[in-house]
């Protein structure tokens, strides 16, 4: 590829093994003074602040502050009385409530209700916390920072009229991910507005709820990272997205050789890969995003320690809607093919306009076709209530 692309190794690192870069690191801290200082005990800590406890009495004062003790008396006599009160609370919460937050705090205790043990003495807020925790090491662990450029379109605009356009490549996310994740977890965490549309033509019955989502039914994808393509198998029916390209690649005899390895198995710590350097995630069909990894570090005291955070996005670019091309003020819901009675192949229609111009007591009006607009906020409250 470097034939081809070369040019971007002038931005670009060497190939860097994150997981190797890391570990040295962390043997060269630990030789240092401020590690030695973290793995000083207790007593030690203590002769520093001028203090001078034994280990009996240090223990001592551990059995006193720890949190178990944190009871009242009530609650000490009668364990379920927590539990109850905890209980009461969740009650309280409406299920018509339009707060966001209290409709994800009550499925979450839902949940874990039912999945964690309330029989035992420990106070059931610790006991669901303590079980459900899994914590990064501060030091050890690391993440990847990967920028993920929006689609675009590789073909050039070539008229005897135009100049031929080239698209400016933009930013759409930076998402950090942890070395032991994989790369199915960072693809999970791509959004693309091409994963939410509905191709299926309902302009016969546009009332119709189409609930597949184009990500739903066309699972396929790749990451291509130095010379592998990481096929997301996951599904059985998905297909090989590389396999056109190794052998379009092999004839010309060009590019290659490339190896393919699967999305699902590849952990992030096990690539070694050029940072700087545009790499690429394909998904339906020929939806092609560049994706660049843009930085690594330990993580340290001050992040999240929570493995369940990450993948996690750090940035994102705001999405600014469509406007309908009749009214040009409300949102864009339809967009509309090879009418018969618009000037354009492709024309964008709010509801009311879309109704009134198309239809004739319900009966359709001319011939076109109708595909539902992925209108991001309608389809995350469908996402909610099918869950
Ligand atoms: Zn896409
Ligand atoms: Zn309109």
């Amino acid at each position: 590829m470097d034939k081809v692309y070369g040019f971007y190794n002038s931005q670009a690192s060497p190939q860097i093994s994150p997981k190797d870069y890391f570990s040295n690191y962390s043997t060269l801290l630990k030789s240092s003074v401020c590690y030695e200082r973290e793995q000083s005990t207790d007593e030690k800590m203590f002769q520093l602040m001028g203090v001078g406890l034994s280990k009996a009495r240090l223990d001592l004062m551990s059995h006193y502050c720890s949190v178990n003790n944190l009871r009242t008396a009530e609650s000490v006599n009668d364990e379920g009385s927590r539990d109850k009160a905890h209980d009461k609370c969740l009650e309280n919460i409406s299920d018509n409530t339009q707060l966001e937050t209290l409709k994800a705090l009550k499925k979450c205790n839902i949940t874990l209700l039912q999945k964690y043990n309330t029989q035992s003495g420990i106070p059931i807020i610790y006991d669901k916390l303590e079980s459900s925790i899994e914590n990064v090491t501060p030091g050890l662990d690391f993440l990847v920072y990967v920028q993920v450029y929006k689609p675009f379109n590789s073909f050039t605009h070539r008229s005897k009229y135009y100049k031929p356009t080239i698209e400016m490549l933009r930013i759409k996310s930076v998402i950090s991910i942890l070395g032991c994740q994989y790369l199915t977890e960072l693809r999970k965490k791509i959004t693309c507005i091409s994963d939410l549309s509905i191709m299926t033509n309902v302009s016969m019955n546009p009332d119709k709820q189409t609930r597949k989502l184009a990500k739903d039914v066309y699972k396929s994808g790749f990451f291509f990272i130095e010379d592998t393509f990481y096929n997301d198998m996951r599904d059985a029916n998905n297909d090989d997205y590389s396999d056109v390209i190794i052998k379009w690649a092999a004839i010309n005899n060009r590019l290659g050789p490339f190896k393919t390895a699967r999305m699902e198995d590849t952990r992030v710590d096990s690539l070694c890969a050029r940072f700087g350097y545009p790499w690429v995630y394909i998904h339906q069909g020929c939806c092609e995003h560049l994706i660049v990894l843009s930085d690594a570090r330990l993580v340290t005291e001050d992040d999240d320690l929570l493995i369940s955070t990450y993948p996690k996005i750090e940035k994102i670019k705001p999405t600014t809607g469509k406007n309908c091309s009749m009214c040009g003020i409300l949102n864009v819901h339809w967009i509309l093919t090879e009418h018969d009675r618009i000037p354009h192949d492709t024309s964008y229609f709010c509801e009311n306009c879309f109704k009134s111009y198309n239809y004739i007591d319900g009966k359709k009006v001319g011939n076109f076709k109708a595909y539902r607009y992925p209108h991001l906020l309608e389809l995350e409250r469908r996402n909610i209530k099918n869950e």
